[in-house]
């Protein structure tokens, strides 16, 4: 086929595909306008919307004039829906609701399997094109997936908490600002600035930031799109986009998850890695080839640093790097705050609270939690997201959504019970164990039940002290099911995982084992391709050494069974009465597990809880978050932050 011919049949191809997409949404997507989940609500509690249609998560509303659409969430159902119609009908006006229309969907499958042969014809023309090894069909694909965005809108004040990495990051915008002003000073700017940090810490956001503030074009790929089948398109497309780049300078590429072609060269098993190896090298060369006056630099994110090629982070590349953290606690406080911006919330909310009891939370889970409370506070039919919520989304973000209605037998039950109740006795028993926030007995995501512990402060050091307690905590369930149940449950698959887990990077890892010694046996590296079984002797230990390791982990782990053991036993009524209060109120707090732990009886306990029943509905944090080491927690604010409130409320007169 000449190149014409080629050309022809992808215009008629695309021309194809463009009418039947056309036709299809045309009247669908007219004058639609996407708004907010609250203020459609309004829309529709106001009686300007009259009828609703509802697709999926999709909403889409009707007035006399407009057409609105909104995004419900995951937690919307019918139930909501007949509240709010009920709601409606008794004040006179009639929302008029319609499910995903049935003939919308004829008509999609009855283009399907027209659809089915253009898809067909498509991968084609792909093979076709790339088997040809014509460069120009590479180039096609390559320009489809850099991702090009002028006149971003996010802002440094978009991203909270980290003031040392914005401040870093400043430097680059200035530079983008007026490349010239730094150049003719002959100052070298790094070329390259890897953001390296766990995820959903905001890194992409960052980069994105960086380009908002400078005001200029943000080019940005994944690491895993340049993962491909045909040799050569990585590294033609990298080319591609630097030179697209080169065009719009100053500008920023971003290279999202740069560890998927930037691992060290040469780890790799079998043929795989060649297209890999090529699209790094084609990064390399072109970073090389830059002026250091171009007004381009290129950022890149990674969750680990150390795996990737040494040669990526030589000077003129990317030397320099940033570490974007987990937030501490005044950092969560922040990016709550930022993301409650748009969001009404009531006013007895308290962020340092939510803040103090997400210790371990990454910017992601922390927008996630506000959006999950706001799904619930709009499914409560609520105008405000309030404490009830907050605490909900935060168990959300943890453990996955509740499942009230999975039935469970009193026996069950029961087993439950006595398995949480042994985890969170254990828990308060422990010196070093977190302090107990909640058990509960109400099935989420996988677990049967759960018992959640939280830290009070960001420090991440582990001893091992807490390490052995924290063993001793996790065997508590099953401890707990042999004293009573007198026979043991599947249940605690889960928790002995964990157990085996923790002690085997107890000895191998952290050098805990007297018998071991100072030696790590194990790295943290995640087994790649190749690298390991290159390397013969695994690890680098004998067989006895081997040996020695398991009966250590076994060791360490019997010990802890039988403290658990001794301990259950000699509580036997605590473990007693909790159970029979999770039996009868399934959820308990931080509150009734001290009750409990102080000896208080079965009656006591939920005679308090009935006293408390409205409170309870409204801030569990109040019965949840109760610190138990005071001094660690000052909810009063600071001086500084006292000024910074009336400051604000001046600011709303
Ligand atoms: P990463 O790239 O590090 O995985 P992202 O930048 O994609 O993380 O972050 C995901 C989302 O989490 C962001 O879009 C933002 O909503 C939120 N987020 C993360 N960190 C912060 C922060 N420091 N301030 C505000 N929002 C944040
Ligand atoms: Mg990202
Ligand atoms: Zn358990």
């Amino acid at each position: 086929m000449t190149r014409k011919t080629k050309t022809i049949i992808w215009i008629i191809v695309a021309l194809v595909v463009v009418a039947i997409v056309g036709v299809l949404l045309s009247d669908v997507f007219s004058n639609e306008k996407e708004i907010e989940l609250f203020a459609f609500i309004d829309k529709i509690e106001s009686g300007e919307i009259t009828k609703l249609h509802i697709d999926g998560y999709e909403w889409t509303g009707y007035t006399d004039k407009e057409t609105y659409v909104t995004i419900a969430g995951s937690g919307y159902d019918m139930e909501y829906l007949m509240k709010l119609r009920e709601q409606l009908a008794g004040k006179g006006i009639d929302l008029e609701v319609s499910l995903s229309d049935p003939n919308a969907e004829s008509i999609w499958s009855s283009i399907f399997p027209f659809l089915g042969v253009v898809a067909v014809a498509l991968i084609f023309f792909f093979i076709m094109r790339s088997a040809a090894g014509g460069g120009n069909a590479a180039m096609n694909i390559g320009k489809a997936k850099a991702h090009v965005q002028n006149n971003l809108k996010v802002r440094f004040s978009d991203v909270a908490g980290a003031e040392e990495e914005k401040e870093e990051l400043q430097e680059v915008v200035e530079f983008l600002r007026s490349p010239k002003k730094f150049s003719n000073l002959g100052a070298r700017i790094p070329s390259g600035v890897l953001l390296v940090g766990p995820p959903g810490t905001g890194k992409t956001l960052f980069a994105k930031a960086v380009a908002g503030e400078a005001g200029v074009p943000f080019f940005s790929v994944s690491g895993s799109d340049f993962v491909e089948m045909y040799v050569g398109v990585g590294a033609k497309r990298v080319r591609d986009l630097f030179d697209l780049a080169k065009k719009n300078q100053p500008c920023i590429i971003f290279v999202d998850e740069i560890d998927a072609v930037g691992r060290r060269r040469g780890a790799g098993l079998g043929g795989g890695h060649d297209e890999r190896e090529q699209t790094l090298n084609q990064i390399l060369v072109q970073m090389d080839g830059f002026e250091s006056n171009d007004g381009i630099i290129v950022m890149a994110a990674t969750n680990r640093a150390d795996i990737l090629d040494p040669a990526l982070l030589r000077p003129g590349r990317f030397d320099r790097q940033i570490n974007v953290n987990l937030p501490d606690v005044k950092g969560r406080e922040q990016i709550l705050k930022v993301h409650a911006r748009n969001k009404p919330m009531a006013p007895d909310v308290n962020f340092k609270t939510v803040a103090r009891i997400t210790a371990g939370f990454s910017g992601a889970e922390l927008a996630n939690l506000l959006n999950e409370a706001a799904i619930l506070a709009a499914r409560n039919g609520k105008k405000m997201i309030g404490n009830l919520e907050l605490y909900d989304g935060i168990n959300k973000v943890i453990m996955g959504p509740q499942k009230k209605s999975r039935v469970v037998t009193e026996s069950d039950k029961r087993c439950t019970a006595y398995h949480e109740a042994g985890h969170a006795i254990l828990a308060c028993l422990c010196k070093h164990c977190d302090p107990v926030h909640e058990v509960s007995i109400i099935p989420r995501g996988r677990a049967a039940g759960y018992t959640m512990t939280r830290p009070e402060t960001d420090d991440n050091d582990i001893s091992y002290n807490k390490l052995t307690d924290n063993i001793c905590m996790a065997l508590g369930g099953r401890v707990a099911e042999e004293l009573v149940i007198k026979d043991v449950t599947t249940g605690a698959s889960a928790d002995l995982q964990h157990v085996s887990d923790i002690a085997r990077r107890m000895v191998t890892q952290w050098g805990m084992s007297e018998k071991l010694g100072l030696v790590a046996y194990d790295s943290d590296q995640p087994v790649f391709m190749g690298m390991e079984y290159g390397n013969q002797s695994r690890g680098g230990y004998s067989q006895e050494t081997a040996a020695t390791i398991d009966a250590e982990i076994r060791r360490l782990i019997s010990e802890a069974h039988k403290r658990a053991t001794k301990l259950l036993t000699e509580n036997r009524s605590i473990l007693d009465n909790m159970s029979r209060v999770l039996v009868e109120k399934e959820t308990i707090y931080t509150e009734e597990v001290g009750m409990l732990m102080e000896g208080k009886s079965y009656k006591e306990v939920i005679d308090a809880m009935d006293g408390q029943e409205e409170t309870r509905k409204s801030n569990p944090f109040v019965f949840a978050s109760k610190p138990s080491k005071e001094h660690l927690i000052d909810d009063e604010p600071t001086a500084e932050e006292k000024a910074e409130k009336t400051e604000e409320t001046k600011d709303e007169e």
